[in-house]
């Protein structure tokens, strides 16, 4: 029955470009018989035939036009106007009537092609959309399906109504069409940011809230058989050309094995400035203990031991550094709170600073003493780092000046320079870890990129923040705020 009634309903065919002739010509055939059946054998009259027939047959061609096309339509116009000459011819019409009769046909045959042609016109034209949008979809479902990465499809109520197979062998499990995202309990149990996974965590769902691209967002999942997968999640709204969201896409990438490699490669920074730290403590005491020894009039060799300790401090600095960097990946770089007078820690590192250089003129703007609760040894590290970098990235000399200003319940410190300056695209690049500009010219200065990683680190520990901006002029400004008080 069902079968039958998809066969009768011609909105069922839509994009179905089969078009058929047999079924319109039987069932023409079959109204003529009848209704010559009804004329001869129920109403014993040819002429009732002629009136009622026409509106069979334009119901018919409407119908046949859109079930099946021009061919389909044409073919319900010819049956009909066969039958109106037969009409003419067995009911012995003559003289005017005959005319009469002809023309009348004639004016309905040309009625019921344009009516044939246009409804079919318009049903292949149909067709043809559906088919292309169809055939879209297709070219796009084999283009998802063969991507590297997870790809998962949701409506506008983030339930998911397509993934690919990557989605699978990247999870181990498959996510159910239906499965509403940020609602659902999470197919696996992991964490975000070392808190357990929440239906709020997803992207996905945030995408569809916020209306903007949620990117590089990096869950740890543990998969059925017990291993752990470090996956990375992006996603998008999709708006439709009214600009309305009606869709959202989420990518899914597996980056454990990227993850594997840098754990390995910390592991190893770690591992190598923890033996280098102790052979270089001891070459400083040797060097410290001849220098104590040797006699005054010894003056080159002084000097040689003078340098050597220099290099050996510089070293000692770089593997601090390093140090640091492993207690931030591992999350143990620990922090000494007091309150102090940040004033006072930012006159003496000026004054040590200045004392290396005879080209730079370091200056504090403003000197009222302002208290804060910190860790005293990591803000002045904070501090020498943003003056060691405007002194080695102005190479023609010119003036720091560090300002200080009080807002509510925050300082706020300036770093400013006259040296080379950033450029914009780099301003948050420069924070990540061992970051360097690559632009030749900057690339010839010394340095491994870990400073400003640690400082950005240290001031998120303090609950502040920190950023960087142009001059007018030539140089940058780095900027810090501290809260005043406890957190
Ligand atoms: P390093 O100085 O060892 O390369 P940092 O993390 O301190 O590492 O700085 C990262 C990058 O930021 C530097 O390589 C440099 O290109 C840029 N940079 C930092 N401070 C300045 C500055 N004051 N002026 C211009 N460029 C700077």
């Amino acid at each position: 029955m069902k079968e039958l009634l998809r066969y009768l309903n011609p909105l069922a065919r839509l994009g179905n470009k089969k078009y058929s002739v047999f079924f319109p010509l039987i069932f023409s055939i079959v109204v003529c018989v009848l209704s010559e059946m009804f004329a001869y054998g129920v109403v014993k009259n040819p002429e009732i035939v002629g009136v009622y027939i026409i509106f069979i047959n334009v119901a018919s061609i409407i119908y046949f036009a859109f079930r099946d096309g021009v061919k389909g339509g044409f073919t319900a116009v010819v049956v009909p106007i066969a039958y109106y000459f037969y009409i003419i011819y067995t009911r012995n019409y003559t003289g005017d009537r005959f005319i009469g009769g002809i023309e009348a046909t004639l004016v309905l045959a040309a009625l019921y092609l344009v009516l044939a042609g246009v409804i079919g016109w318009l049903k292949q034209t149909i067709d043809g959309l559906i088919e292309r949008e169809a055939d879209g979809r297709k070219r796009l479902e084999s283009i998802i399906e063969q991507l590297p990465v997870g790809v998962i499809i949701t409506d506008s109520e983030a339930r998911v109504t397509q993934t690919n197979k990557q989605v699978e062998n990247i999870l181990g499990i498959g996510i159910p069409k239906g499965f509403v995202i940020g609602k659902d309990k999470p197919i696996l149990d992991g964490q975000h940011k070392n808190k357990i996974i929440t239906p709020s965590h997803s992207p996905v769902a945030q995408a569809l809230v916020s209306g903007k691209q949620v990117t590089n967002r990096e869950f740890l999942v543990e998969k059925r058989d017990g291993k752990r997968l470090f996956l990375q999640v992006n996603a998008s709204p999709i708006r439709n050309g009214r600009g309305q969201i009606f869709a959202a896409t989420s990518i899914v990438t597996d980056i454990t094995a990227q993850k594997e490699m840098e754990s390995r490669k910390d592991e190893f920074i770690n591992m190598a400035s923890h033996e280098l730290k102790t052979p270089i403590t001891s070459m400083k005491l040797y060097v410290d203990f001849l220098l104590g020894k040797i006699k005054e009039k010894d003056e080159r060799v002084i000097k040689s031991l003078k340098s050597m300790k220099y290099q050996i401090e510089k070293m000692q600095e770089l593997i601090a550094g390093l140090l640091d960097i492993s207690r931030i990946q591992t999350g143990k770089l620990t922090f000494n709170k007091e309150q102090f007078n940040i004033s006072e820690l930012i006159k003496e590192t000026i004054s040590e600073l200045q004392a290396t250089t005879h080209r730079h003129k370091i200056s504090l703007l403003n000197k009222a003493a302002i208290n804060i609760y910190g860790d005293k040894f990591r803000i002045s590290q904070v501090l020498t780092n943003l003056l060691t970098n405007g002194i080695k990235y102005s190479p023609d000399g010119g003036n720091i000046n560090i300002g200080i200003k009080r807002q509510a319940g925050k300082i706020l410190i300036s770093v400013e320079d006259e040296g080379i300056g950033i450029s914009k695209s780099e301003h948050n690049k420069i924070f990540e870890k061992l970051y360097q500009v690559v632009d030749p010219q900057v690339k010839t200065f010394p340095g491994l990129g870990m400073g400003l990683y640690i400082t950005k680190e240290i001031i998120k520990r303090h609950g502040g923040r920190i950023w960087v901006e142009n001059k007018k002029s030539r140089g940058s400004i780095f900027y810090f705020e501290l809260p005043l008080k406890k957190t």
